[in-house]
């Protein structure tokens, strides 16, 4: 398997993992964009969201909800954080599973550049 974020989910490459269940994973980014920055992904592989499907629903309910979690473990819920999932290549996708990020520990600009 070539893609990079099933080898992680595979562990044939390492990453800090922060959370693990049967059907999602979530592992610290290792370029850090934010004191916080977290990817969480499907153990599914899935390229982007252009190729969820309805039955995808419930997987991506829960993906989000992590992340919601995430950031109330890190005590960044009240302040605030953004999430993101970059889409194809003008939102500068380059993993091609998808990923939600958690950004989080600073204040951040809108629009996003
Ligand atoms: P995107 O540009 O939305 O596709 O995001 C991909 C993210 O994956 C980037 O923020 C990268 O820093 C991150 N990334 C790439 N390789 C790894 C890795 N081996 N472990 C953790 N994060 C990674
Ligand atoms: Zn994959």
């Amino acid at each position: 398997m070539s893609c990079l974020f099933c080898r992680i989910v595979d562990r044939e490459i390492p990453a800090s993992i922060v959370y693990e269940d049967d059907r999602l994973l979530a592992f610290t980014d290792i370029n850090p964009q934010a004191p916080t920055h977290v990817l969480v992904i499907p153990k599914k592989h899935v390229p982007s969201l252009n190729d969820l499907q309805p039955e995808d629903d419930r997987l991506v309910g829960e993906l989000v909800r992590r992340a919601a979690a995430i950031a109330h473990e890190r005590g960044i819920s009240a302040g605030g954080y953004r999430t993101v999932f970059n889409t194809n290549l003008d939102a500068g996708q380059t993993v091609f599973h998808i990923h939600l990020h958690l950004l989080g520990g600073r204040s951040m600009q809108w629009p996003p550049g």
